[in-house]
């Protein structure tokens, strides 16, 4: 998605995947979301128990929140195979009409990013989620002719980060649709003592906080954050993580005490000196960081709106007093007074709280 994927972008990089076993492959391993899980395993255990397979089923919520882990816990928890494919790299209706023409009875197809389908391969999945089938086209010209073939019942698990862009007719097909939130600092912390616990890295309570609280309430980054300070904790200290080590380490990565990267707050800083707070439309915004308008949409607005730092109007994005503050900014005061950003403001908030606002919502 982002070129720049730094330690707090909550994309997908090679070192996610060169490191699968970080990921919970049941649902007790599966910190947080409780009413999701909760959910899941009462539609996990009815379905077992009448020998069908599962509804299917929506994910959505910002990247790195956890959607393809759950998509594998449920697949591993119903006993059966998962195929994994995503939205853009279906390219044309036959792909997906083998696809699903290749699914044993039972199996979860997971599609990511299902909001990018093409509309061509998105109508082959109606009549499958529906009434498990596929239409073909066989031959060409006068001789064509159309045949339905029966599909072995499956489940579909969809995920996407932006449930606004779902057509109408796909969301209908949905037996469920559940939106991940940002994991709270408990949830995190529990995430971060699991991986450290696989990843054989030392690390005590108070490191287990740091990491956690700076993780922009994002499993991933959590992850990501605990790699980074425990290569810093093996060559700077003595291999283990304390609060020090891990506010040493994040300091050098100069990430602030809320998880904000220098790419978070040159949108704020942007937004005050240059937009006057707002309201700014999403691509003036995009050109004036050089960064794409999806990335900012999908990776770093959605933390911002929760912190309450930004909002979201139909004529743009306005920068709140809470975003001001925190550049060390009074609203009443702009223009040159920007200067006078500081970096270390606000130390000591907390941002994981209840909000949700996931950025779901249409751009503007
Ligand atoms: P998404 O599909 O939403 O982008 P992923 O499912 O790929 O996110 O999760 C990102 C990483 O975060 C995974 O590799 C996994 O290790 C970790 N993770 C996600 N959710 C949880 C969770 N609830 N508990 C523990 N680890 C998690």
């Amino acid at each position: 998605m982002t070129e720049r994927a730094g330690p707090l972008t909550p994309d997908r990089t090679e070192e996610d995947i060169a490191e699968p076993t970080l990921r919970p492959r049941h649902l007790d391993e599966y910190s947080g979301q409780e009413r999701i899980k909760e959910s899941l395993q009462i539609s996990i255990e009815a379905a077992k128990r009448r020998g069908e397979s599962l509804d299917h089923l929506l994910f959505h919520g910002p990247p790195g929140l956890g959607k393809t882990t759950l998509a594998m816990i449920v697949a591993a928890e119903m006993g059966v195979s998962i195929r994994i494919t995503s939205g853009p790299a279906i390219e044309r209706a036959g792909d997906l009409a083998s696809l699903l023409t290749s699914l044993q009875p039972g199996d979860v197809l997971f599609i990511d990013e299902i909001h990018r389908l093409a509309l061509a391969v998105e109508e082959v999945l109606y009549p499958a989620m529906e009434d498990y089938s596929v239409d073909l086209i066989l031959g060409k010209g006068p001789k064509a002719r159309d045949v339905r073939l029966k599909l072995n019942h499956f489940t579909l698990i969809g995920a996407t980060t932006r449930y606004a862009l779902l057509s109408q007719p796909l969301r209908d097909r949905f037996g469920s649709a559940y939106r991940l939130e940002f994991y709270d600092e408990a949830a995190l912390s529990e995430i971060v003592r699991r991986s450290a616990a696989v990843l054989k890295c030392r690390i005590d309570d108070g490191g287990v906080t740091q990491v956690a609280r700076r993780s922009r309430g994002t499993a991933r980054v959590a992850n990501r954050l605990l790699r980074r300070v425990r290569d810093y904790a093996e060559v700077r200290a003595d291999g283990v993580v304390t609060a020090d080590v891990a506010n040493e380490a994040l300091a050098q990565l100069e990430i602030d005490a809320l998880g904000l990267d220098q790419m978070d707050r040159e949108l704020l800083s942007k937004m005050a000196e240059r937009f006057d707070g707002g309201p700014v439309g999403l691509d003036t915004l995009a050109a004036a960081i050089s960064e794409e308008s999806d990335t900012i949409m999908d990776v770093y607005e959605p933390f911002l709106l929760k912190l309450g730092f930004l909002h979201r109007t139909p004529r743009g994005r306005i920068l709140t007093p809470t975003g001001y503050a925190h550049l060390g900014l009074d609203p009443a005061t702009r223009g040159p007074q920007a200067a006078l950003f500081d970096l270390n403001a606000n130390d000591d908030t907390n941002g994981a709280d209840d909000s949700n606002d996931s950025g779901d919502e249409p751009s503007e």
